[in-house]
C-alpha cells in the first residue's frame, strides 16, 4: 500500500530548509522515503564505555568525566582554551581551538558525558575533536548508537539524524511488508518498518547489522522475484521438443587443426540440449579472452543451420564483426554454409542484394553490427541469436533482433568474468556456461608493474621484442592533450614513440575518433605486421587478435579498472610466444592503488580479478558501465551477502506466483528502478 506521507518532500521536515534540500537532492534524496533508504555508512557506539586511557590506542572514548581545570595555550588574541578533564583512568586535555566560549559551559567541577578522539601530544592525552553533554541531564546524544551517514556539502550528521528521526516517528510503522510472514520467520527477517527503524537507530551494533540483513534480504528477494517473473514468462512452451542434428557441427570440429577443450565440448552439448527443449534457450557464456568462446558460438550455430534455419552473430564493433566473419568463412564455407557480413560500412548498393538473399533464405549465417537491428534487415527463418560482448548492447537492441525470428534461441557471450553474486542478480533468469581452461600451449603472460619514471626500462624491454620481430600495443587513458589533464594521451605519445623512442619501427594510432575506414586500414597493417607498434586507447580492449603481438604496455594503468586491464592483457599471449604486460603507473600512486594493481601481477584468473574488482569498486564498473551508483543496492552488498542472495533466489523460486503487490511495494520502487536500468544488461 502506498503511503502518501512517504512521498512528501523532505522540505516538510523541521530543520530542512531550501539549502539543505538542495544538498540532499545531490544525494538523490527528495522524498521522505528516499531519506529512509539513505542508510548509515557506519555507526558510532555511544553505549559501550571506553575510558580515556583505553581510547589512547585509537578508539573513540565514551566516558563520564569531571572538569578539573582550565589552562591556555599561546598568548594574547591567539590564546586557545584547554579544558582538563578526568575520569577514573586518566586526566586529559580538550583543546578548544576557536571555541574559547566553551569555557563557560565547562566550569571546573562539572560532570560531563564525553566522546573524544584522544592522542598523546606534548606529553599528555589531548583531543580537539570532542562532543559532550552535562551528565546530570537526561542523555540526548549518549547512551545510544548513532548513525553516521554519507554526507555532501551543506549537510551535517545532526541534520540527517534529526530528519530521519522525524520520518521514523511518522508513517514508517504503517509500512506493509514485502516478505510473507512465514518466510520472514524462517529467514529471521524482521518486518520492514522495524528494520528501517533499527538500521537508523539501533540498540547495538549487532542490532544494526541484523536490521541491515533483513533489509538486504528483502531487497534481494524483490530482485529475484522480478527475474523469476521474466523466467516464467519465457519458460512457456512455444515449440515442440525435438531432436536436432549434429552432423555438420561434428564435421566442422573434425576439420579443426586442434582438439576442442573439455570445457568447449561441455558447453556445446549444453547448448545443443537447450535447443532441443520446447522453450527457447537463454544462456550466458562466460570465459576469459581467448578461451575459445567465438569458436563454440560458430560451431553451435551449425545445429539450427543444419536443421534449415538461420543464425545471427552480433558483434559490438566493425572490427570485431570483420574478424568473426573471416573466421566463420574459413571454418564454415568449406562445409557449404553461406555466411555474410552485415555492417554499417557495407554500402547501400551492396546491401540490397544481400538483404534480399537473407529474406529469401539463401543465407545461413549473418555476422553483423548494429546494422542488423535495422528494420530493413529481414530473415527467412531466424532461429538463433548470438550476442558477443553482450554488455555493449542495450536490451532494446537485443529485443529487436530476437523479434526478427519466432522465439529464437539466445546465447549471450562475455569475456568480462562476472562474479557469482552479480551474475545471479543480472542474469538470474538465464542458464550459464563457463569456459575456465585455455586451449593448450598458451604461455601465461608475464605481468610487470613499473613507475612512469622507470619507463626507459620498459621501453628497452619492448625494443628487444620488436627487434626480434614481435609487435607491441601501447594503451593510454586519453585520446589527445585537449583533455586538460596531466595524464599522458595517445596522440602525443604516438608522436614521441614513433619519432624518438622507436624510430626504427613503424607505428600506427587508433582511437574512437579515427574514422572507421582508416581505423580498419591501420588495424589491418598491424595484423599483417607492416606496423609493429599500435598506440591506442582502450578501444582495442575487445576482440583484436594478433598472435605475434607479445607486449602490452598500459600507461597510467591506475586509471583503468582491474577488469579492463585484464581484458587488455588478454590481447597478448594469444599465440605460442611468451608475452608480457607492463602496467605503468603514475609516480605518486597511493599504496592502496598499487595494491590493486598487484592483484593483476599475482593472478591471471579473470574470475578472481572480477571478485576483487567487485569488492574494491562496486559492481557498476565491472559490467562495463562507468556511472557510479548504477547498480548500487541500498542494504544489500553483493560482495558480502552471497548467502542471503542464494536464500532470496531459492525463496523467489518457491513463491510460485509472485504477488503483484509485492513487486510494487512503495519503498522498493527505487530498488526496482535501479534494476530496470540493469535490464540494459540482462534480458
Ligand atoms: P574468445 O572468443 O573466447 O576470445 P576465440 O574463439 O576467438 O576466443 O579463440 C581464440 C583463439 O584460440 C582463436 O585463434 C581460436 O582459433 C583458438 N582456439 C579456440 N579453441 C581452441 C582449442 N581448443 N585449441 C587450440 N586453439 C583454439
Ligand atoms: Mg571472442
Amino acid at each position: 500500500m502506498i503511503l502518501a506521507e512517504l512521498d512528501q518532500s523532505v522540505r516538510e521536515l523541521k530543520g530542512v530548509g531550501p539549502a539543505a534540500a538542495r544538498s540532499l537532492a545531490r544525494l538523490g534524496i527528495s522524498a521522505q522515503r528516499d531519506l529512509l533508504l539513505h542508510l548509515p555508512r557506519a555507526y558510532e557506539d555511544r553505549v559501550t564505555r571506553v575510558s580515556i586511557a583505553e581510547s589512547l590506542s585509537g578508539r573513540t572514548c565514551n566516558t563520564v568525566a569531571e572538569v578539573v581545570a582550565h589552562d591556555y595555550i599561546g598568548r594574547g588574541a591567539q590564546q586557545t582554551l584547554k579544558v582538563y578533564v578526568r575520569d577514573e583512568s586518566a586526566t586529559a586535555a580538550l583543546a578548544c581551538f576557536g571555541r574559547n566560549f566553551l569555557g563557560s559551559r565547562l566550569p571546573p567541577g562539572l560532570k560531563i558525558r564525553l566522546a573524544a578522539q584522544f592522542s598523546y601530544r606534548y606529553g599528555e592525552p589531548q583531543a580537539s575533536a570532542f562532543e559532550f553533554e552535562a551528565a546530570d541531564a537526561p542523555p540526548r546524544h549518549f547512551g545510544r548508537i548513532l548513525a553516521v551517514y554519507p554526507l555532501t556539502d551543506g549537510l551535517s550528521q545532526a541534520l540527517l539524524r534529526s530528519a530521519v528521526d522525524q520520518v521514523l516517528r511518522g508513517p514508517v510503522r504503517h509500512i506493509e511488508d514485502v516478505v510473507p510472514p512465514e518466510l520472514r520467520r524462517q529467514r529471521q527477517s524482521a518486518p520492514i518498518g522495524a528494520s528501517l527503524r533499527r538500521v537508523h537507530q539501533p540498540e547495538s551494533l549487532a542490532d544494526a547489522e541484523s536490521a541491515r540483513r533483513s533489509l538486504a534480504y528483502e531487497e534481494l528477494l524483490v530482485l529475484q522475484l522480478r527475474l523469476r517473473e521474466r523466467l516464467l514468462m519465457r519458460s512457456r512452451a512455444v515449440r515442440p521438443s525435438r531432436t536436432l542434428p549434429l552432423a555438420l557441427q561434428q564435421r566442422a570440429a573434425d576439420a579443426l587443426p586442434f582438439d576442442l577443450t573439455a570445457d568447449q565440448r561441455t558447453v556445446l552439448s549444453e547448448i545443443h540440449n537447450d535447443m532441443q527443449h520446447d522453450r527457447p534457450m537463454a544462456r550466458l557464456l562466460q570465459g576469459d579472452v581467448g578461451c575459445g568462446k567465438t569458436l563454440v558460438a560458430l560451431l553451435s550455430a551449425l545445429t539450427p543451420i543444419e536443421a534449415g534455419g538461420q543464425a545471427v552473430l552480433m558483434a559490438p564493433t566493425e572490427l570485431l564483426a570483420r574478424q568473426h566473419a573471416e573466421n566463420a568463412v574459413r571454418l564454415l564455407e568449406p562445409l557449404g554454409v553461406r555466411v555474410v557480413l552485415l555492417t554499417g560500412s557495407v554500402n547501400v548498393r551492396a546491401r540490397r542484394p544481400l538483404l534480399n538473399a537473407l529474406a529469401g533464405g539463401e543465407i545461413d549465417l549473418v555476422i553483423g553490427t548494429h546494422a542488423v537491428f535495422s528494420e530493413s534487415t529481414r530473415f527467412h527463418d531466424l532461429r538463433y541469436v548470438i550476442v558477443d560482448e553482450q554488455h555493449r548492447f542495450g536490451v532494446v537492441q537485443r529485443a529487436a533482433v530476437l523479434q526478427k525470428g519466432s522465439n529464437p534461441d539466445l546465447l549471450l557471450m562475455t569475456a568480462t568474468p562476472i562474479p557469482r553474486t552479480l551474475a545471479l542478480t543480472l542474469f538470474g533468469d538465464m542458464e550459464t556456461s563457463t569456459i575456465r581452461t585455455m586451449p593448450p600451449g598458451r604461455k601465461p603472460v608475464h605481468t610487470h608493474l613499473a613507475r612512469l619514471s622507470n619507463e626507459d626500462k620498459v621501453y628497452a624491454r619492448v625494443r628487444r621484442e620488436l627487434a626480434a620481430g614481435r609487435q607491441a600495443y601501447f594503451v593510454y587513458p586519453l585520446i589527445d592533450p585537449n583533455d586538460r589533464s596531466e595524464l599522458r594521451n595517445a596522440e602525443t605519445m604516438f608522436e614521441r614513440l614513433r619519432d624518438d623512442v622507436f624510430s626504427a619501427f613503424e607505428a600506427a594510432l587508433v582511437h574512437s575518433r579515427v574514422p572507421e575506414e582508416e581505423k580498419l586500414r591501420r588495424m589491418k597493417a598491424f595484423q599483417t605486421g607492416t606496423v609493429q607498434l599500435l598506440v591506442a586507447t582502450s578501444v582495442i580492449e575487445v576482440g583484436v587478435d594478433v598472435p605475434n603481438a607479445t607486449c602490452m604496455v598500459v600507461e597510467h594503468a591506475e586509471r583503468f579498472g582491474l577488469a579492463a586491464l585484464h581484458q587488455l592483457r588478454g590481447r597478448v599471449g594469444r599465440g605460442k610466444l611468451q608475452s608480457y604486460a607492463f602496467l605503468v603507473y603514475a609516480d605518486d600512486l597511493s599504496e592502496e592503488a598499487k595494491q590493486r594493481l598487484r592483484v593483476l601481477h599475482k593472478t591471471s584468473d579473470g574470475f578472481a580479478i572480477a571478485e576483487q574488482d567487485l569488492q574494491i569498486r562496486g559492481p557498476g564498473d565491472l559490467v562495463g558501465l562507468r556511472q557510479s551508483g548504477f547498480l548500487r543496492l541500498h542494504a544489500a552488498d553483493l560482495s558480502r551477502d552471497q548467502e542471503l542472495l542464494i536464500a532470496a533466489r531459492d525463496d523467489a523460486a518457491a513463491l510460485r506466483s509472485a504477488d503483484p503487490e509485492l513487486l510494487s511495494h512503495p519503498l522498493l520502487t527505487r530498488v526496482l528502478s535501479a534494476h530496470e536500468r540493469l535490464e540494459g544488461l540482462a534480458l
